[in-house]
């Protein structure tokens, strides 16, 4: 438990670089059509839009929604590690926002991720890029925890990789059992972070130790 993350966002100069180009979906929202529909919701629900304040609300709510369901592009670039590097890369307390697809409520938090390179390493921010994408979309925390750490084990084929994510739902601490505070906490662990009881151990203590959000 000795050795200490690498924090830097430097990324490392090498010549075999090979990019992964992550599009934005093709967008299928249809702003008017979504309009149309939070007007009929608010008017449902007995809210009135015939007020200076609501007027512009269902369009609002359209494109808040479709601003939050729509991740944008980036390229996962990862470069060949040449320094043989081998010890724990971790991001930590990475922001995350995603909506729970149950309610339409937010949820809102922190995601840890790290891995153990093999023969390929990528740009720290980059990790916060793969939680942005995963998160901009109906989502439950679990597979999003899980299509993260999938990502990182197909593109870097790294000895392990760790996610953990630590959220608020506010489809639970604003009603039904109304639970402020309380934050769910999901890990996917792969490769020698799962099966490897030391690696586990320090990734964990790492990623839990307390700092940032809600210490
Ligand atoms: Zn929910």
């Amino acid at each position: 438990m000795t050795s200490q993350p690498v924090l830097t966002d430097r990324e490392p100069a090498t010549t075999n670089v090979r990019p992964l180009h992550v599009p934005a979906p093709a967008s299928r929202i249809d702003l008017a059509a979504a309009e149309r529909a939070a007007a009929d919701l608010l008017h449902a629900l007995g809210i009135g839009t015939d007020t200076e304040s609501l007027r512009g609300t269902p369009e609002r709510m359209a494109r808040a929604y479709a601003e939050l369901f729509t991740p944008p592009a980036f390229d996962l670039t990862t470069f060949d590690n040449d320094e043989g590097y081998d010890e724990l890369v971790l991001a930590r307390d990475i922001p995350l926002r995603s909506v729970c697809e149950h309610h339409l409520l937010p949820f809102v938090g922190v995601a840890h991720v790290g891995y153990l390179p093999g023969a390929r390493i990528v740009g720290l921010s980059k990790l916060a890029r793969v939680v942005t994408h995963f998160a901009s979309r109906p989502q439950v925390q679990e597979r999003l925890t899980k299509q993260i750490a999938a990502l990182l084990q197909s593109e870097l084929a790294p000895k392990g990789v760790g996610v953990v994510i630590e959220a608020e739902h506010t489809c639970m601490s604003l009603r039904g059992v109304r639970a402020p505070g309380a934050r769910t906490v999901t890990s996917a662990l792969l490769g020698r972070l799962r099966t490897d009881p030391s690696s586990r151990a320090e990734f964990l203590y790492l990623a839990r130790r307390r700092q940032g959000w809600s210490a």
